[in-house]
């Protein structure tokens, strides 16, 4: 893999993809319960925008962080998320990365 490729994070698989919400003070309530939610490509799972029961003013500006199969921790990450259904939340996550 080229360095280019290495700095923009492409060329490995996707190993699973995080909610984030990011800083905003104005995020709502449905939008926050969902910050860290983490799932595997093959759940039936929507990623952000969230569209229904959003109230942030402006619309939902979460995003998707994504994980890739090389970062160090992403391959068994995504087999414990798998293994839990295919979608985690972010609370349980958190549990997880701490442990
Ligand atoms: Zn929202
Ligand atoms: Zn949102």
């Amino acid at each position: 893999m080229g360095l280019l490729d290495k700095l923009l994070g492409r060329g490995e698989p996707v190993a699973y993809q995080t909610w984030h919400v990011g800083s905003s003070p104005q995020v709502c309530a449905a939008c926050r319960k969902l910050d860290g939610t983490s799932w595997v490509a093959e759940a039936d799972f929507k990623g952000p925008p969230l569209r229904d029961g959003c109230t942030c003013p402006g619309g939902c500006a979460c995003r998707v962080l994504v994980v890739r199969a090389d970062e160090a921790w992403g391959p068994g990450n995504a087999e414990w998320i798998r293994k839990r259904g295919g979608v985690v939340t972010g609370e349980q996550m958190e549990k997880f990365l701490s442990s």
